[in-house]
């Protein structure tokens, strides 16, 4: 999915520092719209740009008719992309020729390199679409190298306590997921019913919780969606509570140490970097190639900053 046009968090303001456990800051999500449908955005916040590499996290939805999210075709550097669908149906189609349906409980994690682009419908028109988008900010190693897509239709699935939990990204509890990670991350769903769970944590990870569905007892925080509750490092568990039926996103990983600007749809590491990739997409440079999608392609702001 696509950053509204003119999204610049503030860029290279320092994050607040990485505390350490138990304090929890929660930070309240910017509502944003993206492809006709509201989202909440909870990375970047002033104050908290990175969790690990995550560098962005859009909560969408649920939103039904007659909104439905329609993503016209853009470019992304220097970042993934990771789908997740808690309700929904969407088309993704890349210029690496890759065209995969989605569904809740599968992932699509699209790594942008050098540059790649995408577009993104909603099949199911008349229904309810909710789920995240998220960014991931990719090392020095690979933010240059090649684009690539991955689709895993299954994920490893393992019980705690009152809850399931699904990996995403990385491990939890000695279950990795499948899915391409080039620097120590994780990210899992959390399915809790009512009760309380204890969640094993990496204590050399920050982690972030974002509520996609119902509330979850953090310490004494009550975290719903619309807002971030940021963790620190140095927890070796996280105890969350559930009144009701509640669905969350676990994000965590390494702090990362490399400066990290965004603009628009791109991650890179100097401006001249970001004006350049607005530059390459808007002359239809070919290191983000084509989509063959019906949607109208979405020219960058120039520049993007
Ligand atoms: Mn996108």
């Amino acid at each position: 999915m696509s950053g509204p046009v003119g999204t610049v968090d503030a860029p290279g303001e320092p994050d607040h520092g990485v505390p350490h456990a138990p304090e929890v800051e929660v930070l309240v999500s910017r509502e944003a719209t993206v492809g006709g449908v509201g989202v909440r955005r909870a990375l970047p916040r002033r104050g908290r740009r990175t969790v690990g590499a995550w560098c962005f996290a859009d909560h969408f939805g649920p939103a039904g008719p007659p909104a439905s999210m329609q993503v016209g075709p853009h470019p992304h550097t220097g970042l993934q992309t990771v789908t997740w669908l808690v309700a929904g149906e969407i088309l993704h189609r890349d210029s690496l020729g890759s065209e995969q349906p989605i569904r809740p409980g599968q992932l699509n994690l699209m790594t942008a390199g050098d540059g790649v682009a995408h577009a993104e419908e909603q099949i199911t028109r008349d229904g309810v679409v909710h789920g995240v988008q998220l960014w991931v900010a990719l090392p020095d190693a690979t933010r240059r190298g090649p684009a690539a897509f991955e689709h895993h239709a299954e994920l490893p699935r393992l019980v705690l306590g009152d809850a399931t939990a699904t990996v995403l990204v990385g491990e939890l509890g000695g279950h990795r997921s499948p899915a391409r990670a080039d620097t120590p991350l994780v990210g899992a769903e959390l399915d809790l019913r009512r009760g309380a769970v204890a969640v094993p944590l990496d204590p050399g990870f920050e982690h972030a919780l974002v509520v996609l569905e119902g509330a979850v007892g953090v310490g004494d925080a009550r975290v719903e969606p619309g807002a971030l509750a940021y963790l620190g490092t140095g927890r070796d568990e996280l105890v969350l509570a559930a009144a009701a039926p509640a669905r969350a996103l676990l994000l965590g990983g390494q702090p990362f140490a490399e400066p990290v600007l965004m603009a628009w749809n791109f991650v890179g590491r100097s401006r001249d970097e970001l004006v350049q990739a607005a530059r390459d997409w808007n002359a239809g440079h070919d290191r983000f190639g084509t989509v063959d999608s019906p949607l109208a392609r979405i020219p960058a702001p120039e520049p993007p900053l």
